[in-house]
């Protein structure tokens, strides 16, 4: 059945050998808009969800629809191209590149979309406006910040207009204030229109977001919503 949501996952489970099971009958939309976190401690089955919702690993049972594409049903190039065009990743550790200035990174975002070098910049210098950088273009990481890395990253993930902004851990390697920083980053991209979901240990974290969803033990066990968008939340 097609589904508007831009992620659903229905009776996921994922069961590693030697008895692991890492997620276990989850089911959870996410509508095209929405900030969600998801929470939970270490071995709670974050990554894994991550994994799924990122289509990295496909779920021993159940079924994951990204965009409304059964996962199950593509190919790993197929897989590949839904990834490019719908999913932007963000890692705790920014994963840019050495060496290169800001704009090539964020182009980077861009490489396997067949757009020429000179309109991969164009959009990169725009994503890296967005994210409040536009004075950082040529910067190149060891010149820049680990708040600063974070947003080059962001606008790296942002740069293809993904559907959904996949954040593992955004604020996991940066001090409180650049934590602070990217949050608010996220909470702006979001009320622009960016569906994100952000996975998080950080309780506190996942507070100041709309939508919280706590995972334990491979099983949701709290999905909340709060009203108002804010970190009074
Ligand atoms: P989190 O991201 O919340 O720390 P994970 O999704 O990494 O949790 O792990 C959930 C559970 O699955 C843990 O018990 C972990 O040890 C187990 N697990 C994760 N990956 C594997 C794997 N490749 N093989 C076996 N067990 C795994």
């Amino acid at each position: 059945m097609p589904s508007s949501a831009v992620v659903c996952l229905d009776h996921v489970t994922r069961a590693y050998s030697g008895g692991v099971t890492a997620l276990d009958d989850v089911s959870l939309r996410i509508e095209r808009g929405e900030l969600v976190a998801i929470v939970g401690p270490s071995g709670s089955g974050k990554s894994t969800m991550l994994n799924m919702i990122g289509t990295l690993d496909r779920p021993s049972r159940g079924t994951v629809r990204i965009e409304g594409y059964d996962v199950s049903g593509l190919n790993d190039r197929e897989l590949s191209a839904l990834r490019a065009i719908s999913i932007g990743f963000v890692f705790q550790q920014f994963h840019l590149t050495a060496g290169v200035p800001a704009v090539d990174n964020v182009a980077e975002g861009l490489l396997y979309c067949g757009i020429p070098l000179a309109e991969r910049r164009r959009a990169a210098r725009t994503a890296l406006e967005r994210v409040g950088l536009g004075h950082r273009v040529y910067h190149q990481p060891h010149q820049m910040s680990g708040g600063e890395k974070q947003r080059v990253a962001i606008a790296r993930a942002l740069v293809g207009n993904p559907s959904l902004l996949l954040a593992d851990e955004p604020t996991g390697a940066l001090d409180s204030k650049s934590g602070a920083t990217v949050m608010n980053l996220l909470r702006e991209l979001h009320a622009s229109g960016t569906t994100i979901v952000v996975i998080t240990h950080d309780r506190e974290i996942a507070a100041s977001l709309p939508r919280q969803v706590h995972v334990r033990d491979g099983r949701i066990v709290q999905d909340t919503v709060c009203v108002e968008a804010a970190p009074a939340c």
